[in-house]
């Protein structure tokens, strides 16, 4: 699936983490069944007029420092132009506009992508008659919104409802039974070589899509009788200026290209080990759903031992991928790049395996005779019986009498178990506790 994104753009302090958590909301308290996954709270799915969407708060998207001045705005107009399906350009109704503003509707201007322009902080009816300020800027559609309040908020939806493209794969239909790769990581991981390595010269481009809302290009190889698309984000290839070193960058595209990916190759940089960088892409893999190889790449550049040390580390910094394999590579001297497409494979079979029930509650029978789950309060915990609800990811559904008191180490245990009978290897898995039907 691949829901368009929508980026809220705007300076510091006129709003966009208020906005962004009315327009998300509840589908932020998405109960987190893993420890040690740092939730990224600047984006998140909605449904906004009858689209599913994907909305990032694009002046959170500053990974290196606290301070939101850090990111200037026309960085975050770029990333959002060059991310977005639509933006929301956010103003405050209330203080006269700032350089930064001009700056942000300045860049907007020059490109077609559909943008709205929002006056927030209109708490009450009287102060929109104090947002005409705005319309200096010479915008000539200003939608007035209350973050606080809500009020504004379904004229806003509305106005959204009409500019939101409709889902970008029925533009695209995806090849059946191939898997969709992407290479995310770093700058200066090693992605372009990597990509470069992998494609040689028997390439066939299957989607190519200049100046469309993802400027990507698919390109479909064929390698020992197996067929992968790998996913190239905007500038990968054609990689030369010096912006696609700007950190930030990596986690926002990370989050537009897990949309269309199957499997996701996280290329770390031997010689660095895993940074800060690595942890946020790596969660918000985990959070996607997607299949995942770890590539430990520049190898070339280790002895053995430090090869194992840095693979050591790899576990303790990324503990909660404990089912990602990680393959050892070197794109410089082509090292590793067989085991990488037959490990990207692999994890893609694993993450879209389907267990029988059957199967299946004679598994969780033995399980809960083993270690039957512990009772919380004054009443016992029941499951009755497991069935897989999905797969991409395998997703299962446990039903017990009170899904609430199983308790999380219990909850880890199920998840363990699953995985040391059935694998699921690469993939990550989700196991929901429900009630009995009445
Ligand atoms: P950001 O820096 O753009 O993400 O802005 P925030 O969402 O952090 O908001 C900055 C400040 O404006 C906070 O103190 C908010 O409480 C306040 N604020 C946000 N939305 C509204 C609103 O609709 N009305 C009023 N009065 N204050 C708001
Ligand atoms: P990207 O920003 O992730 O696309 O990284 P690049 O592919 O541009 O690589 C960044 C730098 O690392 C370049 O100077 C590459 O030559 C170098 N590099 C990439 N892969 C390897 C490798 O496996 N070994 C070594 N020694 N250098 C590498």
């Amino acid at each position: 699936m691949h829901r368009p994104l929508i980026a809220i753009v705007g300076r510091p302090n006129v709003g966009k983490s208020s906005l962004f958590n009315r327009l998300v909301g509840a589908n932020l308290a998405i109960v987190q069944d893993q420890p040690g996954v740092t939730r990224d709270r600047h984006y998140g799915s909605s449904h906004i007029a009858g689209h599913e969407v994907i909305v990032v708060d694009t002046g959170g998207f500053d990974p290196q420092s606290e301070d939101p001045m850090q990111m200037g705005i026309a960085q975050q107009v770029r990333l959002a132009l060059e991310e977005a399906s639509v933006i929301v350009c956010l103003l405050d109704g209330i203080t006269p506009p700032l350089p930064a503003d001009y700056e942000a509707i300045q860049l907007l201007r020059e490109q077609t992508k559909p943008v709205l322009y929002v006056a927030n902080k209109i708490d009450s009816p009287k102060q929109a008659l104090g947002f005409s300020d705005l319309y200096s800027l010479g915008i000539d559609k200003i939608y007035p919104v209350s973050a606080l309040h809500g009020h504004g908020m379904s004229d806003l939806e509305v106005a959204l409802g009409k500019i939101i493209p409709k889902r970008e794969t029925e533009a695209f239909p995806k090849l059946e039974d191939v898997p969709y790769v992407s290479l995310l990581g770093k700058p200066n991981a090693g992605k372009s070589s990597l990509l470069n390595r992998l494609l040689g010269h028997e390439q066939q481009l299957v989607d190519s899509r200049p100046g469309t809302t993802v400027d990507a290009i698919d390109t479909l190889i064929e390698k020992r009788g197996q067929q992968y698309v790998f996913i190239d984000t905007a500038g990968l290839r054609k990689k030369s200026s010096k912006k696609d070193t700007i950190e930030s960058a990596s986690v926002f595209q990370a989050i537009r290209t897990l949309e269309r990916s199957d499997v996701a190759v996280l290329l770390i940089d031997a010689t660095l080990g895993v940074v800060e960088q690595d942890s946020k892409i790596a969660s918000l893999i985990e959070d996607r759903g997607c299949a995942l190889v770890i590539g430990l790449n520049k190898v070339d550049l280790l002895g053995r031992e430090e090869r194992k040390k840095a693979i050591r580390d790899i576990r303790d910094a990324l503990a909660f991928l404990a089912w990602a394999p990680i393959v050892e590579l070197s794109a410089k001297e082509g090292r590793g790049t067989n085991k990488l497409l037959d490990t990207a494979r692999h994890a893609y079979l694993e993450h879209n395996k389907r267990v029988g029930t059957a199967e299946l509650n004679r598994f969780f029978e033995k399980v809960l005779a083993h270690h039957p789950p512990p009772t919380t309060g004054s009443r016992a915990v029941r499951l009755y019986y497991v069935t897989q609800a999905q797969t991409r990811p395998p997703a299962f559904v446990a039903i017990t009498n009170r899904p609430k008191d199983v308790h999380f180490s219990y909850q880890r245990y199920v998840k363990n178990q699953i995985r040391k009978h059935f694998g699921f290897e690469g993939t990550p898995i989700r196991v929901y506790y429900r009630p009995k039907k009445k």
